[in-house]
């Protein structure tokens, strides 16, 4: 059962569990134990000592929270306030040790058992003033108003007479929109992902979340059909790290860590797990969240700007939920609505067109070895290696796992499966960030009369299974003549 434990409801969504990447500094610091490394601010006397009184500080955080934060498989905390609250304890001194729980709750009960002097990322309520204190804010995350495409955009949510709202049962979120505009309706759920479905499947005018967890959500489940359509000034998600009554000077400890965190730093961490950056030209130099943030206060209540801004936001969703975190290429949303096109341009104007799909070989080993980040390393050095071997006009992007796609325009598929070898070569000869060395298979298949991407996949799968079958390390090629009469 969700608790109110913040402005925004927080609590465990059973659809975030999936990491969306374990990306290289998120995992290099994960790896690191939470531990200081080397002090860079000013500490009092009184602060040393504290320190030094304490070898390590137990430290409590929400397990299942992505991108927010997570405890992964191999127990190790990671997301953006594992990363923002690495660079704390490295610049502070202070060493904080992970103590892992199963939900929140069990974070919150520990920390009022006094088992963890420090909770990871919250926002500060009443309810949880009686117990705890405070840092800054370790990042500040707009919650914005979702609702479906054709909804126009939301100026002002007190003017929605009527409407109904989803939102997590029981959450403090819910009992401020309950006081703050008892003119909506609220239709209670029990997480913030059924909010957002009851909104998708029309169950619902809207939801209120936090726009990083929404931006990851609506890309995990596919919700495409969703879109930020305002915000409620004041409705910010502050969130910062908690520390028992007692422990002020951990409290100014922590601080003095954060004040040294720049936009920048900010901006880089939350790129990392929902990668903001892919539209250019409207956030550059901080973090989306602070930047909505700033700009939607100012501009409240001019509503053309506001409008643009919404916008320009909307863009960003699609983009984001269009590109694969791990790799930065394309993913299969991105690729569909144009792959469509590009088959029926091909079969009206009889232009060759191919596809290659490769996959690495016994990629599940490199895993099972040497680790996910390992794993996660060599895919992106695998994106990499593509990318260069290609013509500026072949589209490359990320199928699925450990399969890539590429679309090779007026290409037969004689020429494509000369491509693949020459791609294959690559990768045998490539030093991948593994101790081992690997191979790939490829699948090619081109476009014939009556093909849809569907049936086009299907040969590239079915080739791409031939070439598994026969001992991997090569190209399988789906004879013309088997696949003209289904
Ligand atoms: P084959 O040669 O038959 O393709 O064997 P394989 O081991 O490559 O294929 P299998 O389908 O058995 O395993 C694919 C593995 O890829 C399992 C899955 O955990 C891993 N994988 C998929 N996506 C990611 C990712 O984003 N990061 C990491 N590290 N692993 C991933
Ligand atoms: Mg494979
Ligand atoms: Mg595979």
């Amino acid at each position: 059962m969700p608790e109110a434990h913040a402005p925004s409801p927080r609590h465990a969504t059973s659809g975030l569990g999936r990491r969306l990447a374990a990306l290289l500094l998120a995992g290099l610091l994960a790896c690191l134990p939470l531990a200081a490394v080397a002090a860079s601010v000013e500490l009092s006397e009184s602060e040393r000592a504290y320190l030094q009184a304490r070898s390590s500080i137990p430290l409590c955080v929400d397990p299942d929270w992505w991108p927010f934060e997570q405890i992964d498989p191999s127990g190790q905390h990671v997301g953006m306030a594992a990363d923002l609250i690495a660079l704390v304890i490295q610049r502070s001194g202070a060493s904080l040790r992970l103590h892992a729980t199963r939900t929140w709750e069990e974070s919150l009960a520990a920390a009022q058992r006094g088992e963890c002097l420090a909770l990871s990322f919250l926002n500060s309520t009443p309810d949880r003033d009686q117990w705890l204190i405070f840092t800054e804010p370790l990042l500040v995350d707009p919650n914005v108003i979702i609702t479906r495409e054709e909804h126009p955009f939301v100026s002002d949510i007190g003017a929605l007479k009527g409407k109904s709202i989803a939102l997590p049962r029981g959450t403090a979120m819910a009992e401020r929109i309950a006081r703050d505009f008892p003119e909506l309706r609220i239709v209670p759920t029990e997480s913030e992902r059924e909010a957002l479905s009851l909104v998708s499947e029309r169950k619902a005018d809207m939801t209120l979340r936090s726009l990083i967890v929404a931006a990851a959500t609506i890309k995990h489940e596919g919700w495409f059909n969703l879109k930020i359509s305002g915000q409620i000034p004041g409705y910010d998600n502050q969130l910062r790290m908690g520390v028992l009554k007692s422990e002020t000077t951990l409290r100014d400890i922590l601080d003095k860590g954060i004040a040294t965190l720049t936009p920048g730093e900010r901006h880089q961490i939350v790129d990392r797990h929902v990668r903001l950056d892919v539209v250019t030209g409207v956030v550059t130099d901080y973090s989306l969240a602070l930047w909505v943030g700033l700009v939607l206060t100012a501009i409240a209540g001019t509503s053309l700007l506001w409008m643009t801004r919404l916008r320009k936001l909307n863009r960003q969703l699609k983009a984001l939920a269009e590109t694969d975190a791990l790799t930065g290429l394309p993913n299969r949303n991105a690729l569909n609505p144009s792959f469509s096109l590009d088959i029926l341009r091909a079969q009206r104007y009889d232009r060759p067109l191919s596809v290659i799909l490769l996959d690495i070989d016994h990629f599940k080993l490199v895993n099972d070895d040497f680790g996910h980040l390992t794993g996660d390393k060599v895919l992106e050095a695998f994106a990499r290696l593509l990318g260069d071997g290609l013509r500026e006009v072949d589209t490359v992007c990320r199928w699925g796992g450990e399969e890539f796609l590429i679309i090779c325009h007026e290409t037969d598929l004689e020429q494509a499966a000369l491509l693949a070898g020459r791609l294959l070569q690559r990768v045998r000869s490539h030093v991948f960030p593994c101790p081992r060395r690997l191979t790939a298979s490829a699948g090619v298949a081109t476009v014939l009369r009556g093909d849809t991407v569907a049936r086009l996949m299907q040969r590239a799968d079915e080739s791409l299974y031939d070439a598994k079958h026969h001992g991997r390390d090569r190209v399988g090629i789906k004879p013309l003549e088997c696949t003209c009469a289904d």
